[in-house]
């Protein structure tokens, strides 16, 4: 028996990608509406940033928590996801929706390059997010953008100062950081099983190379992302008509591997939260 696939989507990044491709979601109305395609598509958590209307990136408590309304209107039982990282906001400005208690929020335990920019997660700031986070009973998502940010995960998890078991993203595709690399993506995936046995994790990649993290997770057992933040295309000439097109992508090739995508009770067992009232 093989686990079910949780299968997030990232709806919105933090960078302006409207006159890329108009089908990112942007104002709240907007992303209520994708997650919902995408949910009935498949799509069991949704990974959100916020936006102010006119695209520039937000970090407005009061916009996410518009959001998570209406997506636990909408979408009965979806894991919310609160983004704490890209560009929404500055410092502890990441962390101001929290407080609002979506289940989860990502984490990134550590810096490292992106494409015109230095991702930077100092020390402290980790330490406060993930504090934060305790505090209000929110479960991370350790984006793992290299392998020294598993093995800080995996120390903040044995000293308690994350909730267990850990969920970690491995991110690869994103310029300047760790390129879709399969013998690097497989000891990735086997470093976490050695140190963390109980730790589940979702393979996201960037661009070209989402669909090819997408494969390698069906195919390693681990679960999948996909959505608009990631990658605007369905191939090189085509742009992806939807958040709930991408999710589509990854229900249609599951089989292939001998997965399903998991139901709503599924995903939330899997990853240790309360089930669905
Ligand atoms: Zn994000």
């Amino acid at each position: 028996m093989t686990t079910p696939c949780i299968i997030t989507v990232a709806i919105t990044g933090s960078l302006p990608q409207k006159s890329d491709n108009p089908a990112v979601p942007i104002t709240v109305a907007e992303q209520v509406e994708s997650t919902h395609a995408a949910f009935e598509a498949g799509a069991t958590l949704v990974h959100a940033h916020v936006r102010n209307d006119d695209g520039t990136p937000s970090s407005s408590p009061e916009r996410f928590a518009r959001l998570m309304e209406g997506v636990r209107r909408h979408c009965p039982g979806m894991i919310v996801q609160l983004s704490t990282g890209g560009r929404s906001g500055t410092g502890r400005e990441r962390g101001g929706m929290i407080p609002l208690k979506p289940e989860m929020c990502s984490l990134s335990t550590g810096s490292c390059n992106f494409p015109t920019r230095i991702y930077e997660n100092s020390p402290e700031l980790v330490d406060w997010l993930a504090s934060e986070m305790l505090a209000h009973g929110v479960k991370p998502e350790v984006e793992a953008f290299d392998l020294s940010m598993i093995f800080k995960a995996v120390e903040m998890e044995r000293a308690r100062r994350i909730r267990g078991p850990l969920h970690v993203q491995f991110v690869m595709g994103v310029k300047n950081a760790m390129p879709a690399d399969r013998a690097a993506f497989e000891f990735f995936v086997a470093t976490l099983k050695r140190l963390a046995p109980d730790a589940t994790w979702t393979g996201a990649g960037i661009g070209r190379d989402q669909i090819t993290l997408n494969r390698w997770s069906l195919e390693l057992g681990g679960h999948c992302r996909t959505g608009l933040e990631d990658n605007v295309r369905l191939d090189r000439t085509t742009l992806a008509p939807s958040n709930a097109a991408l999710v589509a992508r990854i229900v249609d090739i599951a089989g292939e591997y001998g997965r399903r995508p998991a139901t709503v009770a599924e995903a939330r067992a899997i990853l240790g939260l309360p089930a669905v009232a």
